[in-house]
């Protein structure tokens, strides 16, 4: 099964990920993850990422797409994924149909969490204190400044994706605003109705 969970950010596409890759047993490729692991690695690439991301920005398409093509190339990749933050912009999804194409593959389903604008920065300040009462350290990204840039990059680049998937017959909504296994449940209700035609 290959799927795209598409969603704002903070709408829950990594819990619901994580969820999916227990369950069918395919990996989750989630370009944000792969991001900060290149920013951890301190290279200069990753210190380039690091100031785009910080801020709440985009990374250029071509180095996503450069990132998903090599790891979509992995073995275990080839019965099945889950991609979580990829694509993100529309020239991202008519990169990620031509890698499909090229290995006579396509997605089967795309997936899409719904969720509000104010519920999505009430859960973003809610992640950071907990995150901070933990002792832990918040995302550099998740403080209300870029929070509102990464919004507002997702209203312009990302939300035309739906349509995007829609016009492919692929897309299906889902509401994000219940709880994590509220939600879990529609996607599981979602991926079983589409049984039959997922590969
Ligand atoms: P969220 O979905 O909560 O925004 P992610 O972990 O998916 O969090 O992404 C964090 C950041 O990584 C994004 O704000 C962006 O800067 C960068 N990023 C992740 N995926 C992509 C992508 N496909 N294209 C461009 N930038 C990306």
């Amino acid at each position: 099964m290959k799927l795209v969970l598409l969603g704002p950010p903070g709408a829950g596409k990594g819990t619901q990920a994580a969820r999916l890759k227990e369950k069918y047993r395919i990996p989750q490729l989630s370009t944000g993850d792969m991001l900060r692991a290149a920013i951890a690695a301190g290279t200069s690439a990753g210190k380039r990422i690091k100031a785009i991301v910080d801020k709440g920005g985009l990374v250029p398409d071509e180095t996503v797409v450069r990132i998903i093509a090599e790891r979509i190339a992995e073995p275990d990749a080839k019965s099945g994924f889950i991609l979580d933050g990829f694509p993100r912009t529309v020239p991202q999804a008519e990169a990620l149909d031509k890698l499909l194409e090229s290995k006579n593959a396509g997605l089967d389903i795309v997936i899409e969490l719904e969720v509000d604008d104010a519920a999505l920065l009430e859960r973003i300040a809610k992640r950071a204190r907990e995150t901070l009462a933990c002792g832990g350290t918040v995302r550099a990204d998740d403080n209300p400044e870029a929070f509102k840039v990464r919004l507002a990059a997702y209203h312009a680049q990302t939300a035309p994706l739906s349509e995007y998937y829609a016009k492919k017959g692929l897309l299906t909504a889902v509401d994000g605003m219940a709880p994590p296994e509220i939600v879990a449940k529609s996607i599981e209700q979602v991926l079983e109705a589409g049984a039959l035609q997922v590969r």
